[in-house]
């Protein structure tokens, strides 16, 4: 009988569902799920040098993008599958949606294959976290949350729990979504204010989160509304031609980013001059480069979601998964008796049965 049939873990994959992934943060809890994101990405962070990194790859159509997203390090090889359609949520699907692949660097075997739409919430809301903690104001309590979608109560978990934001004012052009947000963080122990405007949420916040779904050049912020001192945690603006800041802010402030490459192309920095400055948040977090220089200096995170992000989030779903016991083996790849002999596969598995007969 074949190896595969009597040994059914052998070369065999880890599949994390939505589900899945739901119960981790249900037995982990959402603080502390944030928190060991954060605690992930920030590590791999100040191991920068040790990756194999790539701008994601992109296939445009006029609707939205689908990506690939790989990175590697010496040892572990991850890739995401991420799309980005604005216009879906009107036909009942997400605006985004991912999956992910975690594989072994010496062998090539996939070892976990993992729901990543959910995933990708938190983990981008966990890198705000960690970029808004080197360059945010120290002491920051209130936040505007201008897009109340589908990313936007990670966000607010996120600066509730790992940088002290107690009072959120929030706007949305779509009045239904802050309604839902409401809703869901209604017991968070958040001061949550919605707002009828852009400028109203903005006045007094110390941090300001975009993560609005436009396949445009909006601008969301103008700098009009910039104040002294503002953190500006920039997230929505991630495509070419789909930004949200007007590019005076960007002038403005002082512009960190994760990776430049990839941000010159995709982030809000994509409407300035290549010669730009910006600053690469490792730089910052391994102490090689300053982040916020005064109390009044205006600092910008323009976030575009970087294969690290996700490398950091599948390694945490590996470990965290292996904890619990969750998951399911499936057999993406064969397991074979003999290697070099993948025709055994096709050889008839009913002998018994046709001698039976
Ligand atoms: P979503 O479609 O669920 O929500 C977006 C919200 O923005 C909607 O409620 C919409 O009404 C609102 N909106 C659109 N235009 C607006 C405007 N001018 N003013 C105020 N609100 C406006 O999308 P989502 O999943 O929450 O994602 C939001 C954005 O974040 C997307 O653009 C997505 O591509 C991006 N994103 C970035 C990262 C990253 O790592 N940087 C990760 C995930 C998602």
């Amino acid at each position: 009988m074949s190896q595969i049939f009597n040994n059914p873990t052998a070369n065999q994959t880890l599949f994390l569902s939505v589900r899945d992934v739901a119960h981790i943060v249900a037995q982990v809890g959402m603080p502390q799920v944030l928190a060991r994101m954060a605690g992930c990405i920030q590590a791999d962070y100040l191991r920068w040098g040790d990756f194999d990194k790539v701008a994601r790859v992109a296939a445009h159509s006029p609707e939205g993008v689908i990506e690939l997203m790989p990175i590697a390090d010496a040892h572990t090889y991850t890739f995401k599958y991420v799309n980005g359609h604005p216009k879906n949520t009107r036909v009942g699907l997400p605006t985004v949606m991912a999956f992910g692949v975690l594989a072994d660097v010496d062998t090539g075997a996939p070892l976990l294959l993992s729901e990543l739409t959910l995933t990708t919430a938190l983990r981008t809301a966990a890198m705000s976290a960690v970029a808004a903690r080197a360059l945010a104001r120290p002491g920051s309590t209130t936040m505007a949350l201008i897009g109340n979608g589908a990313q936007a109560e990670f966000q607010a978990l996120a600066f509730q729990h790992l940088l002290g934001i107690q009072e959120i004012s929030l706007f949305d052009t779509d009045p239904a979504a802050t309604r839902k947000l409401l809703h869901n963080l209604r017991a968070s122990g958040l001061r949550l204010v919605a707002c009828d405007s852009i400028a109203q949420a903005v006045r007094g916040a110390d941090i300001v989160t975009t993560v609005t779904a436009d396949k445009t050049n909006a601008t969301i912020l103008t700098p009009d509304l910039l104040e002294p001192g503002m953190h500006i945690n920039g997230v929505g603006g991630d495509c070419p031609g789909k930004t949200e800041l007007h590019p005076d802010v960007l002038r403005q402030s002082a512009v960190f980013v994760q990776y430049e490459p990839q941000t010159r192309v995709e982030g809000d920095l994509q409407n300035l001059p290549a010669d730009f400055a910006v600053t690469e948040l490792w730089q910052v977090l391994a102490g090689h480069a300053p982040g916020r220089t005064s109390a009044g200096q205006i600092t910008v995170f323009d976030s575009v979601g970087f294969a690290l992000e996700d490398f950091s989030a599948l390694r945490y779903l590996r470990d965290t998964a292996a904890e619990l016991g969750l998951g399911q083996r499936l057999s993406l790849v064969p397991t074979l008796n003999d290697p070099k002999d993948l025709f055994e596969l096709l050889r008839p598995v009913a002998a018994p049965l046709a001698l039976a007969a």
